[in-house]
Order: C-alpha cells, then structure tokens, then sequence
C-alpha cells in the first residue's frame, strides 16, 4: 500500500516516569509534525493517496466538533486545495473555537450538522450526492479514519517500534495505547503477526465494552493480513474495557491526576478523552496484574488540542491563586 509522505517518522521513543513500579517509555505519535500531530495524521497520509490517485477534489467525514480525526482531515484536505465537509451531531451553537473546531475553521472546512446519531447514515449519503450533482468528485473518509488505510499506519508503527527495540537493544513487555475504533490496535496487532517480536499488545478502551470493540479489530487485522495468506484468532486481541470511566468524554479525578502528574514529571501534555485515560487505565492494569521491572512502552497517540478545548473540566488541579498585599500572601 502506498502513501504521500506528510510526516516526520520515525517519532521518537523516550523514557517518561510514570511510577515507580516500571521503566516506562512514550512513542510520541503526538509529534508527527503535521496540525499539531496524533494517530490520525499516520493514517491521513494512506488517505490522501487514494484520493490524490482517484482524482478526488472534495473530503467528506464524519465527527464531533471536538474530534482529532476531523481536524486532521480539514489540515491535509487543506494543504492539497480540496474542499471538506464533516458531518457532525449537533448545532452551530456548539462550537468552541478553543481546540480541534477552531482549527478545522481555520482550515476552511463547512459543517453538517444533524440533530441525532440515527440520521448520521443518511446525511452521509445525501451530502455525497447533492456534492456529486454540483460535479464535484468525493471521497468519503469513515469516522476516526477507520479502514485499510489506517490499519497500515500502525503496521508501519509497529515496525518503527521494532527498529527502536534492534537499535536500543531495549526490549518492550508491553505495548499500551488508547483504543477507540480499533483501527490503531488492528495496526499494532498485524504488525506483530507479520513481523514478531514480544511486547504484549494491551488496547485501553475509552469507550466501547469488549462486546462491541474487539470485532472490528479482529475484521480489521484480518483484512490487513488477507493478502498475506495470514489469520488471527480473537484471543489474540487484548482489548480493555474496564477503564471507560462511563463512556466516550467521560473521565473521573484519577484521570484528571494522572494528566496533572504525568505533565509534572515530564512536561507532556495528555488528554481526558484518549491518552489520560488510557494512561491511568494502564497503571491500574499494571497494579492489578502485579506486573513490576518490566519496560512498559505507551503509544502517546496525540489529541492535544482536547487538553485545551477541555481546560475548563480539568480546573479542578489549578494551582492555588494568591496575591500579596502589604507583604502578605491572600488566598
Ligand atoms: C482517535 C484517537 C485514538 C483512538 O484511535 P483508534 O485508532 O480509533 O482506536 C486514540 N487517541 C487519540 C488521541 C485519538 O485521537
């Protein structure tokens, strides 16, 4: 499968503090390089070819004002002169210019809004239409950049990983990353298939139960492996539900500290939606499993401008607040 080259790969592998139980490392996919990075700029360089190839003139997809995957469509439809569209549930009203939204204006992106998930389907496939009878040429991109295409950019993450394990001689025990369509999972997990290697592949979820999440990863490994001659089995996915905090956007304070702690000890900004909940999920999954002494690496798979867009929710760790007045500090 091939690619346009948008991205500054490998991204780099780190040592972070976590706690004290493990030697923790961060594959900073946060740092691609392309509108301030995330797993989603990996796979838009898949996408793009296809639609550079197909001729396409015109981006549709699908996702909250708020969604990593969207704003990363509006930047590369963007930087090759084509027109987008998301398709999103909701009203003008909502919209914060404080994170991802305010980068996909800046891009030039037009929104459609529908008032209910139930209408998402349809909306799709007229707005495809009514963009065709303007003849324009289309190509819609699925939610989260789920598919093929984004399955690859995680088999080529696995490989980078592999290459960092050969020339460091550090060997992972465990892969740990957010999990949310699965596509970045279905990735990781055809990666090690194909190529081998050690580390224990452990998928956080921040939002499906295992009942809806592992299918479409095992569907997406195996499509990947297909023109291989090569299968999975279901249990060769580990997929972990038990850290959702509630579902997607939800998070509790042990979410909201270990974003605070992680910045502390390490000047790196995680999220409430995808990496801050992944990380805590990954510490309690540690602590439960009684795994210590062991190298722990962390896919940091970006969504920056959530952190911000999301500022007001985490207020709760603001540093105390003090002002002096004739040499005395108030509260
Ligand atoms: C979309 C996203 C994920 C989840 O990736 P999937 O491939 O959909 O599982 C994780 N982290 C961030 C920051 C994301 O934007």
């Amino acid at each position: 499968m091939e690619k346009i080259n948008l991205l500054n790969l490998p991204t780099r592998i780190h040592e972070v503090t976590i706690d004290h139980r493990n030697h923790y490392y961060f594959k900073r996919d946060d740092e691609t390089g392309f509108a301030l990075g995330g797993n989603k700029t990996r796979k838009i360089e898949y996408f793009m070819k296809e639609i550079m190839d197909q001729g396409c003139d015109y981006v549709l997809t699908y996702g909250s004002l708020n969604s990593n995957h969207c704003r990363v469509v509006s930047a590369a439809a963007a930087r090759f002169g084509l027109g987008c569209g998301i398709v999103t549930v909701g009203t003008e009203k909502e919209i914060s210019f404080q994170g991802n939204d305010l980068m996909n204006s800046f891009a030039g992106c037009e929104y459609y809004f529908v008032d209910s998930v139930s209408k998402v389907g349809s909306t799709i496939d007229k707005t495809m239409n009514l963009l065709r009878s303007l003849g324009m040429k289309p190509y819609f991109i699925p939610g989260g950049g789920h598919g093929n295409c984004g399955t690859q950019a995680y088999v080529d993450a696995y490989k980078e990983i592999l290459e960092f394990e050969q020339q460091s001689g550090i060997r992972m025990d465990y892969i740990f990353f957010s999990s949310g369509t699965g596509t970045t999972q279905a990735g990781l997990v055809a990666g090690k298939k194909l190529y081998g290697g050690e580390g224990r592949i452990v998928g956080i979820s921040i939002s499906r139960t295992t009942k809806h999440g592992i299918k479409p990863i095992f569907d997406s490994v195996n499509e990947n492996l297909e023109p291989h001659g090569m299968q999975i089995g279901i249990d060769e996915i580990e997929f972990v539900d038990a850290f959702i905090c509630g579902g997607y956007g939800k998070f509790d304070d042990d979410v909201v500290c270990t974003i605070r702690d992680v910045y502390r000890m390490n000047s790196c900004v995680l999220d409430p939606v995808y990496t801050g909940k992944a990380v805590t999920g990954m510490k309690k999954y540690l602590a439960s499993h009684d795994v210590s002494d062991k190298n722990i690496l962390f896919i940091h798979t970006g969504g920056t401008p959530v952190f911000f867009s999301m500022g007001n929710e985490l207020n709760e760790v603001r540093t105390s607040i003090h002002t002096i007045e004739d040499g005395k500090i108030n509260a």
